[in-house]
């Protein structure tokens, strides 16, 4: 099967679901971080990690309910490892970040801590908490920090209730233009 038509079936079936603690589905979810990720004018990679940033909910061996309950499903690892069967690094590697850029932004900029959401803070808790002064420096200066930190900030502002934005088959011609041949 066409791994687009695979993603696509996933968001239909799955992606109903609530989105852990949050007033949102996880498909309403993924495609709201994408539509912000558009209007922002970012590139089409970034706009498919933001659209699917959470995929390793779906596809990963722990379920995000599990996350919730307090086991680390380690959901952007399993996502970007799934992805990356078919996406460039500049898709799988934002995805992969986008927990530890969370750990990041909370320790790094005071006030960010207070924006997450209380889902977002218990998760943040299971995940390890925010980083170090020395862990922060170490993610700043390794690759694709700089997308990871803006694809979390469309993730925290993505969980708006009944927001008008475009469905998946949007999104369909971008992601073929980005598949590894
Ligand atoms: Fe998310």
């Amino acid at each position: 099967m066409n791994p687009i038509d695979t993603i696509a079936a996933l968001f239909a079936d799955q992606g109903a679901r609530d989105y852990l603690g949050e007033p949102v589905t996880q498909a309403a979810h993924m495609l709201q971080a994408a539509a912000l990720a558009a209007a922002a004018g970012a590139p089409d990679s970034l706009v498919a990690a933001a659209l699917l940033h959470d995929i390793g909910h779906f596809t990963g061996p722990i379920s995000g309910q599990e996350l919730m309950a307090g086991t680390d499903n380690r959901h952007s690892h399993a996502g970007a490892d799934w992805l990356a069967a078919w996406f460039p690094e500049a898709v799988t590697e934002p995805v992969r970040l986008h927990v530890a850029a969370k750990r990041y932004l909370c320790a790094v900029e005071p006030g960010y801590f207070g924006e997450l959401s209380e889902a977002s803070v218990h998760t943040l808790n299971v995940q390890g908490g925010p980083m170090t002064a020395e862990q922060a420096e170490r993610f700043a200066g390794g690759p694709y920090a700089e997308q990871a930190v803006a694809l979390r900030r469309w993730d925290e502002a993505a969980k708006v209730p009944d927001a008008d934005v475009p469905g998946f088959e949007h999104y369909q011609p971008l992601l073929e233009g980005l598949l590894c041949r």
